[in-house]
């Protein structure tokens, strides 16, 4: 079994570059939960619903959210009543939220759902929330305190944060099938993930940053920076705001104590002497995904 800690896009991404090279049974994406929101009386999960959206080919590949044949009527309707629309919900995508909250008002657990959603959409891999309890990534900022979902879309993740903090993390519980996941794979990888915000809430869940030492020999994570930059989205300006500095240091900083190699990329070959000589396992090769054959060498390299 080969378990990938999984954000949203970074993860899924990594986890169509996997099935390349491992079959299906054997890959299960452990997925951050901290980003989940009750919103319209909704409860929507964002990392696990990019995930299943784009394994099942379902994704809006362009906005890098949502779903693709989307139409927004239930939205303009709602705009038009005052209501909140600056996150946005479309047509298709509102559905799975609908049938999620249903199922946990009837009393099923995230997990459950997951598993019948995926099932439903045919996505060909495991996928585990990390935890089926309540845990909510909360970021204190120049502009206040704000909600994952406020920073992040509402703001546009263009406010300096000093804190963030993950509530309900130390009361909530890893899933049976996380444990079981993380004590039985033969490979950790930890996914090119937002290491601060997609992969550090699921890490903070009670016991599950033990767990994951606990494995390290195994643990291959691979970077989410590229030049010193996030591909998208706010990942190198939040490790600096954080104090974990720049480049790829930054990451290793960030994942310490818990990585048995990092993978780097190929442009960055000139930061690999400095992050070894401070004892880390680095692998060199293209990480940014897209191309059949670089994606084939990041397959390679990680579960090598
Ligand atoms: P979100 O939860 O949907 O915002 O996304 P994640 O936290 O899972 O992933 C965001 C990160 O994915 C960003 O920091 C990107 O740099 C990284 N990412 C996206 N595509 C690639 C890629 O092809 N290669 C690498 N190395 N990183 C990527
Ligand atoms: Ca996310």
């Amino acid at each position: 079994m080969i378990v990938v800690l999984s954000g949203g896009v970074g993860a899924a991404r990594l986890l169509r570059v996997l099935r390349r090279m491992a079959p299906d049974e054997e890959i299960v994406a452990v997925v951050n939960v901290g980003d989940d929101l009750v919103l319209h009386g909704l409860t929507i999960c964002p990392d696990l619903d990019t995930i299943a959206y784009t394994l099942a080919g379902l994704s809006n590949e362009e906005t890098g959210w949502g779903r693709r044949d989307e139409s927004w009527r239930v939205m303009e309707e709602l705009t038009s009543l005052g209501g909140a629309s600056w996150f946005g919900l479309g047509d298709r995508d509102l559905a799975t939220h609908l049938y999620r909250s249903q199922r946990l008002a009837e009393g099923a657990t995230k997990t459950v759902v997951t598993a019948e959603l995926v099932e439903r959409w045919g996505v060909p891999v495991r996928l585990l929330p990390v935890s089926d309890d309540p845990v909510r990534t909360r970021f204190s900022t120049a502009i206040g305190p704000l909600s994952f979902q406020e920073y992040f879309v509402r703001h546009h993740h263009d406010v300096t944060v000093s804190a963030v903090d993950v509530e309900g993390a130390d009361l909530a519980h890893p899933t049976p099938d996380v444990v079981r996941a993380l004590h039985e794979a033969r490979r950790v990888v930890i996914a090119p993930s937002n290491p601060v915000i997609s992969i550090g809430p699921l890490l903070a869940v009670r016991g599950v940053h033990e767990l994951v030492a606990a494995r390290r020999a195994d643990v291959v994570a691979v970077s989410p920076l590229i030049g010193g930059r996030a591909l998208k989205g706010p990942a190198d300006r939040l490790l600096r705001e954080l104090g974990f500095g720049g480049g790829h240091a930054a990451v290793a900083g960030a994942y310490e104590g818990l990585l048995g190699r990092l993978v780097i990329d190929e442009s960055d070959a000139a930061e690999a002497p400095a992050l070894r000589a401070q004892g880390l396992d680095v692998t060199v090769c293209p990480t940014l995904m897209g191309d059949p054959d670089r994606d084939a060498r990041l397959a390679a390299a990680v579960l090598e």
